[in-house]
């Protein structure tokens, strides 16, 4: 319960003890927290959260870069009741269907790109990346190709935590828990120019990360590469923009070997780079893409793989169970969410505002707050999504010794003026809700510029 100045009536201090005492947090030093206490959310309303404690926070990151239609909407709140009193669960395994599974697949079908009209449903982004691979490496197998089972991913990719997701990504510090890790999977270089590019152009430097993937399949044998999977724009690497070229030579790359190209969409889906998905905007024409975040702006867990006609009509063609899915692929309560949340964003017309008017309004006022400042050595996004590198010298591109995490003192001095913005490294990185107006953005470059301030005066 919320009392008039939106505390808890519960106190901050109790429920951060049980949460001590009981909950484990994902991607989280769990002992540090205990003794710190998680900060206590009570409340959302557009692109607002509040604390226990009364504060009001902009939230810079949509929560995990899903709430895209912001908080508070009471049609998806309606959407999802009136479905739990009329059929809460039924699976879809025994060949039934029910009327919110079938039709959130039109919908779905009615935004993907060309041919990805095919939908198989999951409950996360790493549901939907584990299905692909088994799907991609199990399409090579109707072929009678079962030795085409290499995925091919990228450094500092993110592709989900479950031990597929893990093996796909590439991340490091997942890599080094938990193992072994998933066979037959290989990685090549990831296309961050500003950080890794030394001193070749864009162009150069996009041709020479699809040379990489050549490389890499040269090396490996194409007759043993199943898919190369990529998110259009990395996330939770860093917010990493490729170069202009890159997808282009890639998916040539793919052509030429006869390579399935996936697309992680966990992220870029559902507008946030101003077009319906991340392969819209970057001119990519991928076999395969999986969703989720966005797909319900995070009001239930919902995943979906969109599945092209050519591995689609294998599946169809092959007289044979797909022997894959979930208890709840399809739940009917979250498709009846996902559905009401997709007939929104067409209502609201949100992603051509991304496209056309609040995203460019969004990059060019962030840089005209803090391209200049000392810290920023490089900005790079579109639409709602950006990434910044924060830089201790801006002309050499020198970076924070490992003694400063500058990341970690930004974001904290964030969390403390009101603004969620999340830390990745030495980058700095913002997805706010994509109902985000004129007012808020401009509000949001105003916080990013004094915490950068605050930022730079505690490391000078
Ligand atoms: C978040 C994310 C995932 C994993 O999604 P979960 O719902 O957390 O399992 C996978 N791929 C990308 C690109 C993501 O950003």
């Amino acid at each position: 319960m919320l009392d008039d100045n939106n505390k808890t009536s519960a106190n901050t201090a109790d429920i951060q003890a049980i949460d001590a005492d009981h909950h484990m947090h994902p991607f989280t030093n769990t002992g540090a927290l205990n003794k710190k206490g998680a900060r206590v959310i009570t409340r959302g309303e557009g692109v607002y959260l509040w604390d226990s404690e009364g504060n009001k926070i902009l939230d810079g990151m949509a929560g995990l870069w899903c709430v895209n239609m912001g908080y508070g909407r009471s049609e998806l709140a309606e959407a999802a009741n009136t479905q739990m009193k009329e059929l809460a669960y039924y699976n879809t395994f025994f060949q039934t269907t029910h009327a919110p599974v079938a039709q959130l697949a039109k919908e779905i079908a009615s935004i993907t790109p060309d041919d990805l009209n095919h939908i198989f449903f999951a409950n996360s982004g790493s549901e939907a990346i584990d299905t692909i691979m088994r799907m991609v490496r199990q399409y090579w197998s109707i072929k009678g190709k079962p030795y085409r089972n290499i995925l091919i991913s990228r450094e500092n990719a993110y592709h989900g935590s479950t031990i597929g997701g893990t093996s796909l990504g590439g991340m490091g510090g997942m890599h080094g828990q938990g193992g072994p890790l998933v066979p037959n999977i290989e990685r090549i270089r990831q296309p961050y120019w500003y950080g890794e590019a030394g001193e070749m152009s864009e162009e150069e430097f996009g041709l020479a990360c699809a040379k990489a993937l050549e490389d890499k399949i040269l090396e490996v044998g194409p007759d043993n590469v199943a898919a190369f999977v990529g998110e259009p724009i990395q996330g939770a690497g860093g917010v990493i923009v490729p170069p202009a070229n890159y997808w282009s030579e890639i998916q040539k790359v793919c052509h030429k070997y006869d390579i399935l190209l996936a697309a992680d969409e966990v992220i870029c889906g559902f507008g946030r780079t101003g077009s319906w998905f991340g392969s819209d905007t970057l001119s990519i024409k991928p076999d395969i893409i999986s969703m989720a975040k966005g797909l319900s702006s995070g009001y239930l867990p919902i995943a979906a793989v969109a599945v092209g006609d050519r591995i689609a009509n294998a599946f169809i063609e092959h007289d044979d169970d797909f022997n894959h899915g979930f208890t709840y692929s399809g739940h009917p309560v979250a498709a009846a969410v996902a559905t009401a949340n997709i007939q929104l964003m067409k209502k609201e017309n949100i992603v051509e505002y991304v496209g056309n008017d609040i995203g460019p309004y969004f990059q060019q006022k962030l840089r005209e707050a803090v391209a200049d400042h000392p810290l920023v050595g490089h900005i790079e996004g579109v639409g709602l999504v950006v990434g910044i590198a924060l830089v201790k010298d801006k002309e050499t591109k020198e970076l924070f010794g490992d003694d400063t995490d500058i990341g970690m003192i930004c974001r904290d001095h964030c969390f403390n003026n009101g603004l969620i913005m999340r830390a990745v490294g030495s980058r700095m990185v913002l997805s706010p809700p994509l109902v985000i107006s004129h007012a808020e953005v401009d509000e949001l470059c105003e916080k990013v510029r004094l915490c950068f301030d605050l930022t730079h005066k505690s490391v000078s």
